[in-house]
């Protein structure tokens, strides 16, 4: 039986990632009733908040302020941010498991689903995500162009970050001022040309992932007519079993009938066309993109619930010049962690990191490198606890790490060049952000460049 958790040896956690899941993570370990634990959470930026502050879109702010939540776990006894520390670069797993009793991986899922379909690393094709990073100025993405004196865009795929992105391209100027989005985002989309966004769906109306409020604001942007045809959100017999026993199902087809009873006017200049069940198969063009054929689908599987696009080969070839693919996310593996290719996911049960199918002691992950890109922020509160029940559970039989006392990782990251950026660092620059969005009216003016982040604490 250990002693670690107790006031004379404190459990020491690391947790990798500082987004949601990992302060959803450290917030149930600092509440446990007489534990004593330190915790010491790893970020690659600077900036802590993963997906909340790069992800999500900047004119909905209200999803945005959940990080008060966060400076509340980040400032409390025990907890330290180890910002600009790239794990499994900077620093291994195997240094981590010399002076952490336990991590908890929960960094994430990085990259994206691939369509493979010829043509799609055509000029013009992009992934949602790296839109979505421009746009909210993360460092990985600052430098990227799109080329918006294209007229005619399309976005595949129905969820959220679909949802996100055709909005964003269908905002004015003026709709999107007043909100933290990167500046050199806001002058490229104030030249936009983008006159017609498509957004293709393999399934039907009914399988659709987004969420209802996502769906509804399309009907009430400034200069943008969202277009839904009747006949598009027509229902195989399973979807209508599938509206009648799904909540959500009914709520968005609710406020997509809405949409298909409008009279369309020529008084907006952008138009959005939704268009189910067809799959990209193609993505054509010379130098750059110029088309896309779309295959017709079929739903098959009878089940609600369970049904399947299926091509019926009749295609149809749509002129877009610029394309972004938003059919998902993906995780990536890191050094000397076990992965499990197939899913994009670090092999677990319930959170315990599995190796050949036993847990790794000590080993734990939540969040979307646990369970897959799928849910909103707060879906990672439970998936979180359930990763900390698993660790709790195995505290009397964690062994203690070697060396507690970190001074070799410090080392290590000392002799690396590597600047950690502590949370009183990036209170700092985050002030200063705040300040240079006030200037212009904007909640902040976030630095684009982890070099611009860096400056700050030194001036
Ligand atoms: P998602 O919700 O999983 O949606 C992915 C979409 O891509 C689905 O419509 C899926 O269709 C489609 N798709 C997958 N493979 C495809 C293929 N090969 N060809 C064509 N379409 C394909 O993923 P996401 O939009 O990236 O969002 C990730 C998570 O973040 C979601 O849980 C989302 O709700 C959340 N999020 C929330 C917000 C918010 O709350 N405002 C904002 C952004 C993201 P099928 O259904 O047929 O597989």
């Amino acid at each position: 039986m250990s002693t670690l958790g107790t006031e004379a040896r404190p459990l020491r956690v690391a947790i990798v990632g500082s987004g949601p899941s990992g302060f959803y993570a450290a917030q149930p370990l600092q509440k446990q009733d007489g534990l004593h634990v330190t915790i010491d959470m790893f970020d690659r930026l600077p900036a802590p908040f993963g997906l909340v502050r790069g992800g999500v879109a900047p004119d909905h702010p209200k999803i945005r302020s959940v990080t008060k939540v966060y400076d509340k776990i980040a400032t409390a006894p025990g907890f330290t941010f180890w910002g600009n520390v790239k794990v499994g670069e900077d620093v291994s797993i195997e240094t981590l498991r010399r002076h952490y009793d336990a991590i908890i991986l929960a960094y994430g899922a990085e990259t994206d689903r691939k369509l493979g379909i010829p043509g799609e690393d055509l000029p013009g094709s992009h992934t949602a995500t790296s839109f979505v990073g421009w746009y909210n100025g993360h460092p990985d993405y600052r430098d990227l162009e799109f080329d918006l004196s294209q007229e005619a865009v399309a976005v595949i795929g129905l969820g959220n970050v679909a949802m996100d992105v055709a909005r964003i391209l269908a905002k004015t100027p003026d709709e999107l001022r007043d909100t933290d989005i990167a500046q050199h985002a806001l002058d490229a989309l104030a030249e936009s040309k983008v006159k017609t966004i498509y957004i293709i769906g393999r399934r039907g109306a009914a399988q659709s992932a987004f969420t209802t409020a996502e769906i509804k604001e399309m009907g009430h942007l400034t200069d943008c007519e969202p277009v839904v045809l009747q006949e598009e959100i027509e229902l195989s017999p399973a979807s209508v079993l599938e509206e009648e026993q799904d909540n959500n199902v009914r709520k968005n087809m609710e406020v997509l009938r809405e949409l298909a009873g409008r009279t369309l006017s020529d008084a907006k200049s952008r138009r959005m066309h939704f268009k189910f069940l067809r799959s990209p198969v193609e993505l054509k063009g010379g130098e750059r993109l110029e088309s896309m054929v779309l295959e017709k689908n079929k739903l098959e599987g009878g089940e609600p619930f369970k049904q399947k696009a299926r091509g019926t080969g009749e295609t149809e070839e749509l002129p877009v010049g610029l394309v972004f693919r938003s059919i998902g996310y993906r995780g990536l593996a890191m050094p000397g962690v076990p992965f499990d290719e197939g899913s994009g996911r670090v092999p677990n049960d319930k959170g315990r990191v599995l190796e050949n199918g036993a847990p790794v002691p000590g080993l734990y992950t939540a969040g979307w490198i646990k369970r897959g890109p799928s849910g909103i922020i707060g879906t990672n509160k439970p998936d979180s606890l359930e990763t900390v029940q698993m660790l709790l559970e195995d505290l009397p039989n964690l062994t203690p790490c070697p060396e507690p006392e970190p001074v070799a990782m410090l080392a290590e990251l000392a002799g690396k060049g590597v600047r950690i950026v502590k949370f009183e660092d990036w209170q700092k620059i985050d002030a200063v952000e705040i300040a240079k969005g006030e200037a212009s009216g904007k909640p902040r003016e976030r630095f684009t460049r982890i070099a611009e982040m860096l400056q700050v604490l030194e001036d």
